[in-house]
């Protein structure tokens, strides 16, 4: 394919590009001057070309000869982010050099080559999470990884290999079946304070459950945005009732409860336990 457009041709690749990647399409030099003056591409450093629009931070973390890390990758991979930190992430790789110094940016050097327009391989993007993030962060990102099998063989041990001691028990305790990233930060949550959660589960007549807890107490994390509305709310409550029918209690969670509110979590599922039958 050859393109006469520099714009056109960015918008293919789907990413920033090298002057000579973009000649070998059949962009002109005469073209990329062109294009950045009227603005339809700006060029974050000297041979690299971004389309107009591209994220602040993506074209940022370029103009740095990095790419974009942590967090801000996490997203582009689609991992499940709970929090993303207020400055711009750059990872260098290891042979990286900063074109410029800047005290927007944190920069990150973890293992790897940088390829141009490109996030950082998963791997290197949860360690950085791990780094820059709170430890529910960096689980959650975790088992949404796992969960869209976005690891290679090898990036499980490459991972524990590069975190810190204390955080190494967190790989051998994610799984790859939470459905959101709300699931993991029960699961993570409830296990700190002793309480064994056992997910997916299936209950006959019920159907499969996110959570059991104990012999007979249910739990769901609800990540539904309300406006999804009355017929699911209906669908739930014939789910609990058919629950309770079969002697189990069901308690629900928004994400709000969960990310904003964990004590009133803790407190409903302690105070359910307490009574019988748990
Ligand atoms: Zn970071
Ligand atoms: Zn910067």
């Amino acid at each position: 394919m050859t393109f006469t457009r520099a714009e056109s041709a960015l918008r293919t690749l789907g990413r920033m590009a090298r002057t000579a990647e973009l000649k070998r399409l059949g962009v002109t030099e005469s073209e990329l001057t062109r294009a950045v003056r009227s603005g339809e591409v700006v060029r974050p450093r000297q041979g690299v070309y971004a389309l107009a629009g591209t994220q602040d931070r993506i074209v940022h973390a370029a103009s740095h000869g990095g790419t974009v890390g942590c967090c801000t990758a996490g997203l582009l991979h689609g991992l499940w982010i709970l929090e993303t930190p207020p400055k711009c992430h750059v990872w260098m790789g290891t042979a990286g050099t900063p074109r410029s110094s800047c005290e927007d940016c944190h920069i990150h050097w973890d293992e790897g080559k940088v390829a141009v327009g490109a996030p950082p391989p998963v791997r290197n993007v949860l360690l950085q999470i791990s780094q820059c993030a709170s430890e529910d962060t960096f689980f959650a990102a975790l088992e949404s990884a796992l969960r869209q099998s976005l690891l290679r063989v090898g990036d499980l041990t490459w991972l524990v290999a590069h975190l810190p001691v204390a955080m190494r028990w967190l790989v051998a305790f994610a799984r790859a079946d939470a459905d959101s990233g709300l699931e993991s930060l029960l699961r993570l949550g409830l296990h700190r304070l002793g309480i064994e959660a056992r997910p997916q589960v299936w209950i006959a007549g019920v159907g499969e459950v996110d959570f059991v807890v104990g012999a007979r107490l249910i739990i769901e994390a609800d990540g539904r945005a309300n406006h999804d509305g009355e017929d699911l709310r209906a669908k739930d409550l014939q789910r609990d009732a058919a629950a309770a029918a079969r002697g189990y209690q069901t308690l629900r969670f928004t994400y709000g409860m969960i990310v904003h509110d964990w004590q009133a979590v803790v407190d409903a599922i302690q105070g359910a336990l307490l009574q019988d039958g748990h």
